[in-house]
C-alpha cells in the first residue's frame, strides 16, 4: 500500500525528500518556478509538523559531471523567496560535509543538496550511491513525479533503505487525476491529442481506443493520419514511418466504436514564422507549396461543443505551433474551451511538458482539475503502465 506523508508522525524526524527541481534556466536565473511551487505543500507540511527537510533533485543532463551552470544554486534561492526562511545548501549531495550539514538540522530547518546527476551513479541506479543518499533521512518521500517513469538511485534504489517511506502531495495528486480518475472516469471521456510525434503518443491512443467516448486529433500528427486517408496535405508534417500505424489505429476506432475526430480548417503559411494574418483553408485544400500549422476557427468551434458535452476531458498535445504567434489560436481556444467546461463540472486533465507550457503561457493553469508536472510520466499513467518509482514504495 502507497502510504500518504499525512499518515507520518513527522515530529523531529529528518525527512528526505526527492523533488523536482528540473526548472528552466537563463543566465543562472530560474525563468519558470512551476515546480518549485508545486513541491510548496510538502516541504510546508514537514516544516509545519516538526520535522527537518532534506531535498535533492536532479537539474538538466550534467551527464555525470560537475557542470556549473547546472546548479542548483539558484533554485535554492528562488526556494528561501517562496518560503521566506533560509536554505542551507549543499555542493554535493553525498560528501561528509553534506550529511553533517543534514545531521546539524534542527526541526523546522531546511537543506537542499546540489545536483544530483553531477554523479554518473544516479541514472545508473547504483545502490552504493543510494546508501549515501539514504544516510540524510529517517522517512523517504517521493514528490518528483517528472522522473517517476525513470529508475534511478534517488527514486528507486534509495527506496530499499527506507522502511518508513511514501508519496509527497504533488504525486498523491498526480496520481489520483492520471491513474483514479482515468480508471473510472466520469463519461463521456474524451482524448485530445496533438503535438508532432505519434510515436510517443502510441501507449495513450491504444489505452484510450478502448475507453474513450470521442478521440480529437489535431496538431502536426493530423497530417499523418489525413495521409493514412490519402489526402493531399501539402508541405505538412507528415511522419512516413507512422503512415501503416495511422491505418491500424484508424481501423481500431472503427472496430471500438470511438468517435474519432480531425479538424475541417486549418492554418496554414509557407514557413514556421510569426504572422499577424494568419491564412486558413478548409483541411482539403492545403496548396503543395504551403504546410499546416494550427488547426483553423471551425474547427475550434466543433472540438468546443464536444468538450463542453464532456465529463472528462485529457488534453495531450498542442493543436499547433503555439510557440509561434498566429499559430498559437487553436491551442488558445481548446484551453480556453476545457477553462469553461470545468466550470460547469466537467473534470479537465493537462498532460505535461509542451501542453502544460501552452496552457500556462494562455494563463489558465489555475483555470484546469490538474495540470501535470511530468511529460513522460504522465504519458506512462494514462497509458496504463505503472511507474517504477511508486512501485518501489509499495513493497
Ligand atoms: P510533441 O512533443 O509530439 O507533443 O510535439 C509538440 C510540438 O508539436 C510543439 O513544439 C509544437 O510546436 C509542435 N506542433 C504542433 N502542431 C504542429 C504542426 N501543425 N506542425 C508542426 N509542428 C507542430
Amino acid at each position: 500500500m502507497l502510504k500518504s506523508l499525512n499518515s507520518f508522525d513527522l515530529k523531529f524526524k529528518k525527512v528526505l525528500i526527492r523533488v523536482d527541481f528540473n526548472v528552466p534556466l537563463q543566465d543562472g536565473k530560474v525563468v519558470d518556478d512551476f515546480r518549485i511551487r508545486a513541491a510548496l505543500p510538502t516541504i510546508q507540511w514537514c516544516l509545519k509538523n516538526g520535522a527537518s527537510v532534506i531535498l535533492m533533485s536532479h537539474l538538466g543532463r550534467p551527464k555525470g559531471q560537475v557542470v556549473p551552470e547546472l546548479s542548483l544554486m539558484p533554485v535554492g534561492e528562488v526556494l528561501a523567496e517562496l518560503l521566506e526562511m533560509p536554505v542551507k545548501f549543499s555542493d554535493d549531495c553525498v560528501s561528509e560535509d553534506a550529511i553533517d550539514v543534514t545531521l546539524g538540522l534542527k526541526s523546522g530547518e531546511i537543506h537542499l543538496l546540489e545536483n544530483l546527476r553531477f554523479h554518473p551513479e544516479e541514472t545508473k541506479n547504483d545502490m552504493e550511491f543510494s546508501a549515501l543518499l539514504a544516510k540524510h533521512g529517517q522517512i523517504y518521500i517521493n514528490d518528483a513525479f517528472g522522473t517517476a517513469h525513470r529508475a534511478h538511485a534517488s527514486n528507486v534504489g534509495v527506496a530499499s533503505f527506507f522502511t518508513l517511506k511514501g508519496i509527497g502531495f504533488l504525486v498523491e495528486k498526480e496520481l489520483r487525476y492520471l491513474q483514479t480518475v482515468i480508471r473510472k472516469p466520469k463519461r463521456p471521456l474524451v482524448l485530445i491529442l496533438g503535438g508532432a510525434k505519434i510515436g510517443s503518443k502510441l501507449g495513450l491512443i491504444n489505452k484510450f481506443i478502448e475507453e474513450a467516448d470521442t478521440i480529437i486529433i489535431g496538431g502536426g500528427m493530423v497530417f499523418t493520419f489525413l495521409k493514412a486517408k490519402g489526402w493531399q496535405v501539402g508541405g505538412s508534417l507528415v511522419d512516413p514511418a507512422m503512415i501503416d500505424t495511422a491505418k491500424k489505429i484508424l481501423a481500431q476506432a472503427r472496430m471500438h466504436n470511438v468517435n474519432l475526430l480531425f479538424p475541417t480548417d486549418v492554418v496554414i503559411a509557407d514557413a514556421i514564422e510569426a504572422t499577424d494574418q494568419p491564412e486558413i483553408v478548409p483541411m482539403d485544400k492545403i496548396p503543395s507549396s504551403k504546410m499546416g500549422l494550427d488547426i483553423g476557427p471551425e474547427s475550434v468551434k466543433k472540438f468546443a461543443s464536444i468538450i463542453q458535452e464532456a465529463g472528462t476531458v485529457v488534453w495531450n498535445g498542442p493543436m499547433g505551433v503555439f510557440e509561434v504567434p498566429g499559430f498559437d489560436v487553436g491551442s488558445r481556444g481548446i484551453a480556453e474551451a476545457l477553462a469553461q467546461a470545468k466550470k460547469l463540472g466537467t473534470i479537465t486533465i493537462v498532460g505535461g511538458g509542451d501542453t502544460a507550457s501552452a496552457v500556462k503561457k494562455f494563463g489558465l493553469m489555475e483555470s484546469m482539475s490538474h495540470v501535470s508536472t511530468g511529460g513522460g510520466a504522465s504519458l506512462e499513467l494514462l497509458s496504463g503502465n505503472s511507474l517504477p518509482a511508486i512501485s518501489i514504495l509499495e513493497k
